[in-house]
């Protein structure tokens, strides 16, 4: 391992609080928060999957021409990392009813370059770093836990929608009893997981960026969820129960 890449790593971590606290001021355009005033923009649906495939296009690249063992640990990881992607940037979108929603060339140009990045540090710290063995099985069971929590919640609300239509109602049922964005509280908790199960400071770092994405989002969520309506439970909490 070259020694200017822990220096990257961390600034590139640093790079992920600053980020989060912008985001905490500026909602990401997207979605429900998408707005006039950030340039040209894209389909959604072309958008989402071509910046999802770069991070496992960039992981796969990195990982094999670092040297990489297929067969190890980090292979595992690799593949939960590939498994992860093949939902979002594949399945995840077939399923999603954008109708016509469209976002902003930025928000997908700036999507691109982070899963470059990132994608490409986890690879090269996986072939460089090999996880051990005890991490690598706590860090696993709970990836597929917050996984199946990601992918239980997305459901949810993939099933909301009638087909061609862009509107919102408030999900139920599942961790929506308690929290607003459950789909986000998975999401961290699954690279959490990672970052357990990897135990090396890339991984670490996207643990940190998931956070830095999705809390503030989730608090913009929470928000505009009470604003729109006027019966939306009291008790719910943004993203941990019973705390935020
Ligand atoms: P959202 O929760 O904003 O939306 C998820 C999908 O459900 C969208 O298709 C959305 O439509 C639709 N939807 C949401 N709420 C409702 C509702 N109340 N009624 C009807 N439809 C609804 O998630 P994101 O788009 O921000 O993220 C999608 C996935 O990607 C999540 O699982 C998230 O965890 C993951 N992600 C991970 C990141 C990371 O850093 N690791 C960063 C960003 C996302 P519409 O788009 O039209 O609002």
């Amino acid at each position: 391992m070259p020694p200017v890449f822990l220096p990257i790593v961390t600034a590139w971590t640093a790079l992920a609080v600053v980020t989060g606290l912008v985001l905490l001021r500026t909602t990401a355009p997207y979605g429900r928060h998408v707005r006039a005033g950030w340039g040209p923009t894209l389909p959604h649906r072309a958008g989402w999957v071509v910046m999802e495939l770069v991070s496992p296009a960039a992981l796969v690249l990195a990982f094999d021409g670092a040297g990489g063992e297929a067969m190890s640990g980090s292979g595992l990881l690799v593949l939960c990392w590939l498994g992860h992607y093949a939902y979002r940037a594949v399945v995840y979108p077939m399923r999603a009813r954008w109708g016509r929603r469209r976002m902003p060339v930025l928000v997908a140009a700036s999507a691109v370059a982070f899963n470059a990045v990132n994608g490409t540090l986890n690879g090269l710290a996986l072939a460089w770093m090999p996880p051990g063995t005890e991490t690598l099985a706590i860090g696993l069971v709970v990836w597929a836990a917050g996984l199946a929590i990601n992918v239980h919640a997305d459901g949810i609300l993939l099933g909301l929608r009638e087909p061609g239509t862009e509107d919102y109602a408030i999900p139920r049922g599942g961790l929506y009893r308690w929290i607003s964005c459950p789909n986000y509280l998975g999401e961290i908790i699954e690279w959490t997981g990672f970052a357990v199960a990897a135990w090396n400071p890339a991984a670490l770092s996207f643990a940190v960026w998931t956070v830095a994405n999705l809390l503030p989002r989730a608090l913009a969520h929470h928000r505009w969820y009470h604003e729109r309506f006027d019966d939306y439970p009291a008790h719910r909490r943004a993203l941990i129960p019973g705390i935020l």
